[in-house]
């Protein structure tokens, strides 16, 4: 018999983590941290985890994986399982999250759940496969990844334990985004656990926010700069796509774009790495030696001394400034 129990992301958005048990094996569906202003820093596994086999990781953002590293200084000491390009943009989110709880640390005295040293001992379980490929975990269990079409790597599973087939959705793209495939659908399930997150909203069109995105920039390019909030994984490789396509149409000001995030730069990084996991018409571009995440106005900003120099200059450009996920 197959058992599920839900330990989080259930009426609400982030947390996600779900128990998969059976007599003989232990598999974790994701290990994300709980986010938001009022949640307590410390965390206790409502399971032991020196009992779970194995951890099934959708995609990186940090609400999917961040307690991955605490999951290892309780015990775990199984395999994390995850396509390639999500295990290095966990590592990045990891390390930023390690980063952030240090800062706490010294500013508030709140204690951090782990630092750097135990996400590098954590990133040592992974093991990692592409998108198609049924990997053999156990005698009667296998594994399979879809694409999600939600950032790179992101993953649909599919878990079949014996005749059981159960499908993990992760975070699922919307379908519409220039870089990243539309989500694929499995055949046929027999258990589904599915994300909502937007599942009773009517998101408008691409093509509508793009129309918004040149009139605002328009408007406020004319005498001032537009800083422009993006998530470093996913939203911010959106814009400068965008951006770029917008400045090469002449729909808006060639002016300089700051990527003012070094996260942001190292995640840019492993898109272009991953660039073939993408959409075809995407990973064409850097076979034809376009880069679609390069061009002439843009500049990576990599230390605090020039995102300081950027945002106390009097010049009319666009910043692209993230926090976390
Ligand atoms: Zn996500």
């Amino acid at each position: 018999m197959v058992r599920v129990k839900f330990l989080g992301a259930c009426r609400e958005v982030t947390g996600s983590m779900h128990l998969v048990e059976t007599e003989n094996v232990k598999i974790l569906l994701d290990c994300g941290m709980r986010q938001g202003k009022n949640v307590p820093r410390v965390y206790e596994f409502p399971f032991d985890p020196e009992e779970i086999d194995y951890v099934i990781l959708s995609h990186a953002h940090i609400d999917h994986s961040g307690l991955l590293p605490l999951l290892y200084l309780k015990g775990f000491r199984g395999k994390i399982i995850s396509t390639t390009a999500t295990r290095d943009v966990t590592e990045l989110l990891l390390l930023d999250s390690a980063k952030i709880m240090k800062e706490e640390q010294e500013k508030y005295n709140i204690p951090p759940l782990f630092d750097e040293y135990d996400v590098r001992e954590t990133m040592l379980f992974f093991e990692t496969y592409e998108y198609h490929r049924p990997i053999k975990l156990e005698d009667g269990v296998k594994v399979e990844f879809l694409d999600a079409g939600h950032i790179v790597g992101s993953a649909v599973t599919l878990l079949r334990i014996n005749e059981t087939i159960l499908c993990y959705t992760g975070d699922i793209g919307h379908g519409n985004s220039p870089l990243m495939n539309p989500p694929e659908t499995p055949k046929a399930v027999d258990v589904l656990i599915m994300e909502s997150t937007y599942g009773n909203r009517e998101h408008e069109s691409r093509e509508e926010g793009i129309r918004k995105l040149a009139e605002i920039c328009n408007e406020v390019l004319k005498d001032g700069k537009l800083l422009i909030p993006v998530f470093a994984v996913g939203r911010a490789q959106e814009i400068i796509f965008e951006l770029k396509r917008l400045m090469q149409a002449g729909k808006i000001p060639r002016v300089k774009v700051y990527l003012d995030t070094p996260l942001g730069c190292n995640v840019t990084e492993i898109y272009r790495n991953y660039a073939y996991m993408l959409r075809r018409e995407f990973y064409e571009l850097f076979l034809k030696g376009k880069d679609p995440l390069s061009f002439e106005q843009l500049e990576y900003v990599k230390s605090a001394g020039r995102s300081i120099e950027i945002a106390r200059s009097d010049e009319k450009c666009i910043i692209l400034s993230a926090s976390g996920m």
